[in-house]
């Protein structure tokens, strides 16, 4: 089953207007012939300038979060119809640096996720183990965890872009060798046919994340179950072109 790459930016808490503009006309026309989906996923008061700025472009603006409310009392989040004004398709959801520094758990991941499914947007759903649970063994069962609570009760999962984060590889510079990455990322996808079906879990895209660069990102490219990246780090200079054009 062929799946389209995707190549995801987090620019997490940086850029302002005139940083983040002038990096995406520096990349609008070395992304141009790229075979892949490429997002760049912008802190949310700068969603409109960049949708400004990327318009007409392969580059297609999405958010960081979305709340689960429609709308109602509740200070400093934002709701799926606020991201679709501005055109906005994806969101990463459960990135792990909102499940520790923000309470963010499996249970709010998967409110968060329904939200989005139901309102169309596409959800980069974050998933990942902590360096000790990679070394007690644990990788699978975290992963099944987050799996099992953030996806219940989703029906179209093909609709869910699953982003695989080993937490101990985020922003560290330490990748997980290209063996690793598929092998965990096989795993995910069989989790997925037994939770959904083969036809479907085959039909969604699994994207790597951590410290992914210009330099790796061939290697983890390659692999046949990895179909992305989601970048932090790298996203946020036109290096970031790089990567969309792994394969050239
Ligand atoms: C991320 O923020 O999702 C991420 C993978 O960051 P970095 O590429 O900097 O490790």
């Amino acid at each position: 089953m062929s799946r389209k790459p995707f190549i995801a930016g987090n620019w997490k808490m940086n850029m302002t207007v005139a940083t983040g503009t002038k990096l995406i006309e520096e990349l609008k026309p070395i992304v141009k012939e790229a075979k892949c989906d490429i997002a760049l996923c912008v802190p949310a008061i700068l969603i409109p300038a960049m949708v400004k700025a990327a318009k007409g472009s392969r580059i297609k603006i999405g958010a960081q979060n979305v709340h689960f409310a429609d709308h109602g009392a509740f200070t400093g989040e934002i709701s799926a119809d606020m991201l679709k004004d501005y055109g906005i398709k994806f969101v990463i959801i459960g990135h792990s640096e909102r499940r520790q520094y923000f309470g963010e758990n499996n249970d709010t991941v998967n409110q968060r996720t329904l939200a989005a499914l139901k309102a169309e947007l596409t959800p980069i759903v974050c998933i990942g183990e902590s360096l000790s649970e990679r070394d007690g063994g644990k990788t699978e069962e975290v992963l099944t965890r987050q799996l099992e609570f953030g996806l219940h009760g989703v029906e179209d999962v093909k609709n869910v872009v699953i982003a695989y984060e080993p937490v101990w590889a985020i922003g560290t510079g330490k990748t997980a060798t290209d063996e690793q990455a598929q092998e965990t990322i096989k795993f995910i996808r069989k989790k997925l046919s037994k939770m959904f079906t083969v036809k479907d879990a085959n039909r969604v895209r699994i994207l790597y994340g951590g410290s992914m660069n210009a330099g790796n990102c061939k290697g983890l490219m390659a692999q046949p179950d990895i179909d992305g990246g989601l970048i932090g780090g790298a996203s946020l200079k036109t290096d970031f072109a790089k990567i969309v054009n792994f394969n050239k």
